[in-house]
């Protein structure tokens, strides 16, 4: 899309009922350089896009966030609110919601597809394609729950009781809109743990449609982040110190050789001793 406005108002489909929509975007990859480059006034010199990654990459290497933080991003996102509960523990964010005080709710429920089975090495996961043998008997009874509790808060409302009490019943299943804002940096950081294979399914499909409009809003940012946050990783020092020892002794070999002739290799080895020697 040649036009990056064009993102705003886009919305991305997420589980059954949900959505992840662009509300809109303040700032892109041009604002982070222009804030860097503030700082030692060298903002009016026109710099080419290589330049331009390369200074993203080296902000978000060596943690100077605060030039991120010139990018903020609003989304208007519809989630089950068992998913809300893990997204607004990232408290950076700000927020407005539907309130079930002044408006009688949906009621929309979102029904697993699948239901995978409890992890035994991980208390908190679950087993991600390995299904429970009679799941779809089991799905049918958690609609029929859902609807008996929907059934009843319409009754409720009905009789006369307040909106803020007929609600109380719903389960974490039914569905809440909000509008979320968070700036670049809260988001990078956002996105690696919700992204992340040790988050939940359900809100990682949330955060992966959430950084498919970054990558587009933000793309040098986007690279930087996958390489620094999303695929990259930190090493301890005993990590650091083991990985420091391996190296010195391939790099005497052939591998030196064959490291030495290839640009990005060269540049990545550089930059992996310097992480680990300091
Ligand atoms: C896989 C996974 C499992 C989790 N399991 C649990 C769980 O079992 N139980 C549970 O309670 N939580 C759990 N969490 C939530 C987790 O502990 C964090 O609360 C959540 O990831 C938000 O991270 P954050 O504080 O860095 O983000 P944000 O709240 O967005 O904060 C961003 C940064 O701002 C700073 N900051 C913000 N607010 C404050 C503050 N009040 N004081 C000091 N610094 C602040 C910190 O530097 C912080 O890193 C889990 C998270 C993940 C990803």
């Amino acid at each position: 899309m040649e036009n990056l406005k064009d993102y705003v108002g886009m919305s991305r489909p997420v589980l059954d009922h949900g959505f992840v929509e662009l509300v809109d975007y303040m700032g892109n990859d041009q604002r982070i350089v222009e804030a860097a480059r503030v700082s030692y006034a060298s903002n009016n010199v026109e710099k080419t896009d290589e330049e331009n990654k390369k200074l993203i990459d080296y902000l978000l290497r060596n943690g100077h966030t605060s030039p991120f933080e010139q990018v903020v991003f609003t989304f208007h996102i519809k989630m089950p609110i068992f998913c809300q509960r893990q997204l607004i523990r990232h408290r950076m964010a700000r927020v407005n919601e539907i309130s079930g005080r002044y408006t009688k709710l949906n009621s929309e429920f979102f029904v697993p597809e699948h239901l995978r089975t409890q992890a035994k090495n991980n208390k908190q996961a679950s087993n991600e394609n390995e299904f429970v043998d009679d799941e779809l008997e089991i799905i049918g009874r958690m609609a029929e729950e859902q609807d008996l509790v929907a059934t009843n808060y319409d009754a409720y409302i009905e009789e006369g009781v307040s909106r803020e009490l007929a609600r109380i019943n719903l389960p974490v299943s039914t569905y809440t809109e909000f509008y979320w804002q968070m700036d670049l940096s809260n988001l990078i950081k956002f996105m690696g743990l919700r992204s992340d294979k040790h988050a939940q399914k359900e809100i990682r499909l949330y955060s992966e449609a959430i950084e498919w409009f970054v990558e587009r809003v933000t793309p040098f940012a986007y690279e930087a982040f996958e390489n620094h946050v999303k695929y990259g990783t930190r090493l301890s020092k005993q990590e650091k110190e083991l990985l420091s020892d391996l190296l010195a002794d391939s790099l005497s070999e052939e591998k030196k050789e064959k490291y030495n002739k290839d640009e990005n290799t060269k540049r990545t080895l550089r930059i992996l001793l310097e992480k680990i020697n300091t």
